[in-house]
């Protein structure tokens, strides 16, 4: 018998081996015929290792400060790690930076992390005095957690690499690193702690999380931290107010934004571009009304699959007689979640021929989830917002030309915006829960991944995850600090045009179901809204910009000059404001820097004699002279193309 280090081990970014498909500790004994492959430290899994390996030297930590201190779990998170603990009381910033240090003091001392399988009886003895452990070996959440799972119960035990002696031990069903020295100390950091419920449920203890974070180098710990400031800088909510562009108003309740003056134009201007290109593109528009009757969801099986993401019914209509007999009885309305049954009643509102097919219908519909509060998250998960919502109706055989079509749009739409960095995800079928047939499903997926690849972009397949009524395409934009954000989805539905029965009248006189397309390609204009102001960090583009123009005057003496010149911009459409306040220019000059605004046109003697401005841009360079008939058109001219500065 050999080890997996022995095969593949040496290199020290491989810290844990696949051993016949499974991860492994590195000291796992393998057989001749055990297929072991390397997993190093920068593949997904090897950093999930490395993160969850920190977890446990955290608690260790924490037992060694804190001896009272119970073990809840500690799973690998996106970038990072936590770890629950029963405490007295909540940790401070300064517990978190003593903690830090002992978890240095133990990386460096080596310790060898060692896999030792025990007996049930045996792990409740030495767990005696860990409650929540005790609890997982029990059934409560058992397979569901990192500490226990598969056939046995395993006790990972850190020795000493000098003596030998053991020094900490928790229960786990692994696999870790080696030995803690894997884990360089300077690329590990406690970032912040807070109350968490026993496995996540409200109705269990609450106990005290400390997160945490660890990477293969001091050099990606630093490239993480600067991202997260970075990402914090750009915090749509935090911009909003800075800009004076939306709020949530207490009074209003959670996740329900209001959009001031500054974020309504923007709001507008998004609005009117979409809607032009949809024209340009087929659409046609329809409205449909934010409240209906609980039928509708009925019928479009909304109350049976989606009930939990509704408003609770208001009753409605009912008349009840002075002696208590009921004449009418009440109905239920519903606020609508979403707009396609509405969509479908448009189609089915007359019947159709083939000769209208595609039938593209276009609303800017605003529909209202019930989100829990601990979800809600500024205008990226609200409660109410806006789609830029659309159905197709066509037949199979217009699918690929029009997902063609589609997709073209998309990402011309999402370009228009300033975004340039795509891959397309594809959702495949999930076989336990579908409705249509096989064959329909192979047909609409083989011809969705077909139009995907068409567009030369990175393809991800997301295999099993499309809803149960059709296979979907998701259209992932990069933004500027690498993030990404699922904005467009296309989905393909088997299911709506049968529940409402939709038929269209083919060339040879049948009647036909159409195929129904749900595309959304903001999403919702509220949270494409939040993704371009994080992009662009709150300095939209000049056709974007709440207020494109700010007009300087050097003394107030210059202020009738530029309100000439702000007239003539005005005239071409472009929003424009002189700073008439009672600052000095400089101070004006900060105001406008300050709200992102792109071009400061700014004038005094020298200028008004020529006929002339001096611009100064968002990047702080300045242009001194410019004809006013040339800074017109120089501003018109980059708002009409889009240009991103
Ligand atoms: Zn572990
Ligand atoms: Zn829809």
């Amino acid at each position: 018998m050999a080890t997996a280090f022995e095969k593949v081990g040496g290199d020290r970014s491989v810290i844990v081996a696949r051993v016949n498909g499974e991860l492994k500790d590195l000291s796992t004994e393998v057989s001749e015929t055990d297929i072991v492959e390397p997993v190093s430290v920068d593949t997904p899994e090897g950093l999930a290792v490395l993160r969850h390996s920190t977890a446990h030297v955290l608690a260790q930590a924490v037992q060694d400060t804190f001896p009272e201190a119970k073990l809840g779990i500690g799973p690998p998170i996106k970038d990072g790690f936590y770890y629950d603990f029963s405490v007295e009381d909540p940790f401070t910033p300064e517990d978190l930076a003593t903690l830090e240090k002992r978890m240095v003091a133990i990386l460096k001392s080596g310790q060898r992390f060692s896999r030792r399988v025990v007996s049930e009886d045996e792990a409740v003895r030495e767990l005696e005095s860990e409650p929540f452990k005790l609890r997982l070996i029990g059934s409560e959440g058992g397979a569901e957690v990192m500490e226990v799972g598969g056939n046995e119960l395993t006790i990972y035990d850190n020795l000493d690499s000098k003596t030998g002696e053991r020094c900490w031990g928790d229960l786990c069903r692994g696999p870790h690193v080696p030995d803690t020295r894997y884990i360089p100390p300077n690329a590990i950091k406690l970032m912040r702690s807070a109350a968490a419920y026993w496995l996540g449920d409200q109705a269990n203890e609450q106990l005290q999380r400390i997160y945490g974070t660890a990477w293969p180098s001091k050099d990606d710990l630093r490239a993480y931290l600067t991202f997260l400031e970075e990402a914090e800088k750009r915090d749509h909510r935090k911009l909003g107010a800075e800009l004076d562009l939306f709020s949530f108003p207490e009074q209003i309740g959670s996740g329900l934004a209001v959009f001031h003056p500054k974020g309504g134009v923007v709001r507008r201007v998004m609005e009117d571009y979409s809607r032009r290109r949809h024209e340009e593109a087929g659409y046609e528009f329809v409205n449909t009304p934010h409240i209906t009757k609980g039928a509708l969801f009925e019928t479009s099986g909304h109350l049976d699959w989606y009930a939990e993401g509704m408003y609770p019914p208001m009753k409605l209509d009912g008349e009840v007689d002075a002696d208590g007999t009921v004449r009418k009885q009440a109905q239920d309305y519903y606020l609508k979640p979403m707009n396609c049954p509405m969509h479908n009643l448009v189609f089915g509102a007359r019947g159709r021929s083939y000769r209208e097919l595609p039938l593209r219908l276009f609303e800017f519909g605003t529909v209202y989830r019930y989100e829990k509060s601990g979800v809600v998250q500024g205008l990226t998960r609200a409660r109410g917002f806006t789609q830029d919502d659309a159905h197709i109706y066509c037949t199979l055989e217009q699918m690929p030309h029009e997902l063609d079509d589609l997709l073209d749009f998309v990402l011309g739409l999402l370009r228009d915006y300033g975004l340039e960095d795509f891959y397309l995800e594809i959702s495949t079928r999930d076989a336990e829960k579908s409705v249509g047939t096989d064959e329909v499903w192979a047909e609409a997926t083989a011809i969705l991944r077909q139009a995907a690849e068409r567009q030369g972009l990175e393809l991800v397949l997301d295999e099993g995850g499309a809803a149960f009524y059709g296979p979907k395409i998701s259209v992932q934009a990069k933004d500027a600090i690498g993030r990404t954000w699922q904005m467009s989805t296309i989905q393909v539905d088997f299911n709506l045009p049968e529940r409402f029965g939709l038929e269209y009248q083919a060339a040879d006189g049948s009647r036909q179901r159409p195929v129904m397309i749900h595309r959304a390609l903001f999403g919702s204009i509220e949270r494409f809204f939040a993704v371009l102001l994080e992009h662009y960090a709150g300095a939209f583009p000049p056709w974007l910009a709440p207020v494109q123009v700010v007009a300087i005057p050097v003394t107030d003496a210059h202020i009738p000059y530029l309100d000439e010149v702000a007239a003539a911009l005005r005239a071409k459409g472009v929003r424009v404001e002189v700073d008439t306040a009672d600052d000095r220019m400089q101070k004006k000059i900060r105001n406008a820097q300050r709200a992102k605004v792109p071009y400061m046109l700014i004038a005094g003697d020298e200028d008004a004699d020529a006929g002339a401005v001096s611009f100064r841009y968002r990047d702080g360079t300045q242009k001194n002279g410019v004809p006013i008939s040339d800074a017109v058109d120089e501003i018109v001219q980059a708002i009409d193309t889009r240009v991103q500065v």
